[in-house]
Order: structure tokens, then C-alpha cells, then sequence
């Protein structure tokens, strides 16, 4: 046995024990997670004790209902775990009602469907190809096929949300939800002008903070509170928790929200991953979350400005978040060749559609990166040159198909990261 895989052995003892194939799948994607600079922008590396959480006997447990309200005896811990993370969510965000029993984030948003619309009726959100959500009303989407979605976007000449388009088709259409968040936008969504759209088209104003959760938590984008009638998120994505999912609110929509949450749309609880958000929830409200949130924008910053410097083109000229999204038409290097060779090059990005793209969304002119894990990891703004350089010459070397300076990114990068070692990963 090499040491690969003796660490493999430790780190699951009874995993490497009962199931060795898979076990050393799971080695194998803690080093490859270990020695790649993950750049997705929805990615995160969770701590080892939201992983712990994740892997407890609670879910061995049934616990359909609410706390003091279930449908199984033997609920004395578990109600007081969904307590915890519901108080939690509520003292982080300062909201006065949370759901956390959303199985992820795609389910959540049915939940609220569920909860303020039948269907056949109009709903709105942002254009899946302009940076929207699957779930906000697109097509192939249930929410598009069971609801009908009308769709905004941003303007080609800023990449930027036009909301006299967003208020002109919401008069027009007069959407029962309004969805506003996304999955590809590099800019702070403005939650007061879509408030005040909802509120003259009568409307129900959702905000999907899905990818953003964790700067709202660490003050590094404004909160949504004050404005949206629901707050929809995952807590895997920039809040670094598990898997999963919560639905915020004030009291007055709490019973409708709870009630499409379940019974309406879920059977039980996955009781460990609530233990695990509540872990999370607990670290987002310690000082360092809110550093490590400020650095996550500060990082996404400086990365765009040397991107910018070395000739890239970002959409909407740069970013106020943890996320870019790169047109690489002027580099005449298509998306997907872009972002298959960076992964040769240990540098991990998905291709993504740019606003109006006139490629195929399977073949789409983009890259989109973000900044969360490799600021999880603490690699800071002094970094972000080196990783634009990475970048460009990782680019360069796809449209000319230089697989040599591919594995020298991946050394180079491979070398750096031994020095920054990741939340969670066995050392
Ligand atoms: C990621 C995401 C979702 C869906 O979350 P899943 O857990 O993948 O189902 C929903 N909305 C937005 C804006 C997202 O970014």
C-alpha cells in the first residue's frame, strides 16, 4: 500500500474497510479537490465539522412535521437540531421566520410555487441564458412548464438589469412571483428597485440569493430583508455549508411557506444535513466569516482587474461579488475548449453562456469563475495576478492546443496550493 492510499485508509477507516472501490474513489476526489484551484463560483469547501455533521446517525431518523409538531415519536434531540439551525438562520440573516428542510436549492423554489401560485399562472425571473436560474421560469423547467414564465434580462451594451424592461413586463404581464437572483451575475442586485416593481405589478418578490448567501451573512452584500416577501437560498454555495437548502420569510407568510415545504412538496427531513446548516450558521456568525466574506469579494476584485489588464472581457466590465463572467470571443477560444483545458491545467471553471451568446448554451462563448474556494483555502489579492496569469496562459495555450504549458500550469498550481491546504480535506 503506497501512502496515497494509507491516508485514504485513515481518513475513512470503515469506508476503506467495508467498500474499498469506493473509498478510493473518495481519495481520489479529496486530492484532486486538494490540488486543483477550484474556481466555480457556486463551489465551496465546507469545514471538517460541517462535514462531520453531515455524517452523523441523525439520519437515521423520520421526522416529518415541524419541532413539537411530528408525525414519529423519538424526536427529543432531533427537534431541539431544528431549533438550533432554525434560530441560527433567523440571528444570522435577521429574518423572523426560516424553513431549513429544503432538500437543495432547486426544491426550495418549487416550495414557494407551491405556496403563491397555481398552475397556468405568470411568473417572472431573469432569462436562464442572461444569468437567471433553471428554476425561475425557464423552459425545460417545471416552473416553465407548469407555470408560465416570462423572462427579463440585462442590456447588451452593460450587462447590467434594465428594470424599466423588468417594470414594463411586469405591469404588462402581471406575474403572481417575481424571481430575482441568479446564477451567473457579477453584479449586487438591487432587491429595493425590484421591491418596489413587485409591489406596483402586485406581485410576490423572491429573492434567490442562492450564490450569495454567505456575503449577505458576512455583510458583503446588502441583505435582502428589508424588501422580499421570501428569501430562497442553498447553504452549499458561499454560506459553505452542506448541501441543502432554507426558505426565509417574515411571520406573515411563515405557515404558507412551511406548509408547501411540507406537506406540500416533501416527506421527511434529511435531519443530518439540518445539523450540519446549523454548524454552518454557527461559523457565519463568527468575526472570521466575515472576514473570509469581504475577502471573497476583495479577491474576485483584483482577480477581475488582471484579467481586465491582460485584455479578457467581462461581462458587465467586472464584478462586485465572488463572481466573473468571462467573454472569450476576442480570444477567439470557445468556452468549452477554454474551460477543458484550464482543467488540465488544475484550473477548474465551467463554461457558461455570455448575455445574447450566439453560440449554443452546450458550445457557449464563456467562462464563469468565482472566488469562494480559493479564499476559503486563504489565498489572498496579492494571489490574483498569478491566477489571471495562470488563466490567460491556460487560454492561450487552448487555442493552440500546447498540452506542455497545461501541465506546467497544473505543477505550478499544484505547488502554491501546498502551501494554502483546504477547510475539510484530510491532511
Ligand atoms: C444553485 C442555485 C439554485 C439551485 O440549487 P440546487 O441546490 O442546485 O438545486 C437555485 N437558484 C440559484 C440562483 C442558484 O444559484
Amino acid at each position: 500500500m503506497n501512502a496515497t492510499n494509507a491516508s485514504n485508509a485513515s481518513s475513512h477507516p470503515a469506508l476503506a474497510a467495508a467498500d474499498p472501490e469506493l473509498a478510493a474513489l473518495v481519495g481520489a476526489e479529496e486530492r484532486l479537490q486538494a490540488e486543483t484551484l477550484r474556481l466555480i463560483p457556486s463551489e465551496n469547501y465546507a469545514s471538517r465539522a460541517v462535514l462531520e455533521a453531515s455524517g452523523t446517525v441523525l439520519q437515521n431518523k423520520y421526522s416529518e412535521g415541524y419541532p413539537g409538531r411530528r408525525y414519529y415519536e423519538g424526536q427529543q434531540n432531533i427537534d431541539q437540531v431544528e431549533t438550533l439551525a432554525v434560530e441560527r438562520a433567523k440571528a444570522v440573516f435577521g429574518v423572523d421566520h426560516a424553513n431549513v428542510q429544503p432538500y437543495s436549492g432547486s426544491p426550495a423554489n418549487l416550495a414557494v410555487y407551491l405556496a403563491f401560485a397555481e398552475p397556468g399562472d405568470t411568473v417572472m425571473g431573469m432569462a436562464l441564458p442572461m444569468g437567471g436560474h433553471l428554476t425561475h421560469g425557464w423552459g425545460v423547467s417545471v416552473t416553465g412548464r407548469w407555470f408560465r414564465g416570462v423572462q427579463y434580462g440585462v442590456r447588451q451594451d452593460t450587462g447590467l438589469i434594465d428594470f424599466d424592461e423588468v417594470r414594463e413586463l411586469a405591469l404588462k404581464e402581471r406575474p403572481k412571483v417575481i424571481f430575482c437572483g441568479g446564477t451567473a451575475l457579477p453584479r449586487t442586485i438591487d432587491f429595493a428597485a425590484f421591491a418596489e416593481i413587485a409591489r406596483e405589478s402586485g406581485a410576490v418578490l423572491v429573492a434567490d440569493i442562492a450564490h450569495i448567501a454567505g456575503l449577505i451573512a458576512g455583510g458583503a452584500h446588502p441583505s435582502p430583508v428589508p424588501y422580499a416577501d421570501v428569501i430562497s437560498t442553498t447553504t452549499h454555495k458561499t454560506l459553505r455549508g452542506p448541501r441543502g437548502a432554507m426558505l426565509m420569510s417574515r411571520e406573515e407568510h411563515a405557515k404558507v411557506l412551511d406548509k408547501a415545504v411540507f406537506p406540500g412538496l416533501q416527506g421527511g427531513p434529511h435531519n443530518q444535513t439540518t445539523a450540519a446548516i446549523a454548524v454552518a450558521l454557527r461559523e457565519a456568525s463568527q468575526p472570521s466569516f466575515r472576514e473570509y466574506a469581504h475577502a471573497v469579494v476583495a479577491n474576485a476584485k483584483a482577480l477581475a482587474e488582471a484579467l481586465l489588464a491582460r485584455g479578457f472581457d467581462l461581462v458587465s466590465g467586472g464584478t462586485d461579488n465572488h463572481l466573473i463572467l468571462m467573454d472569450l470571443t476576442p480570444k477567439n477560444v470557445p468556452g468549452k475548449i477554454a474551460a477543458k483545458a484550464l482543467d488540465r491545467a488544475g484550473i477548474v471553471v465551467n463554461y457558461n453562456t455570455v448575455p445574447y451568446d450566439p453560440r449554443k448554451p452546450f458550445d457557449p462563448s464563456g467562462i464563469r469563475i468565482g472566488t469562494p474556494s480559493l479564499t476559503s483555502r486563504g489565498l489572498g489579492t496579492e494571489h490574483m495576478a498569478q491566477v489571471a496569469e495562470w488563466i490567460d496562459r491556460g487560454v492561450a495555450a487552448a487555442g493552440t492546443s500546447d498540452e506542455e504549458t497545461l501541465r506546467t500550469i497544473r505543477s505550478e498550481v499544484a505547488t502554491l496550493l501546498t502551501a494554502y491546504p483546504a477547510p475539510g480535506l484530510p491532511t
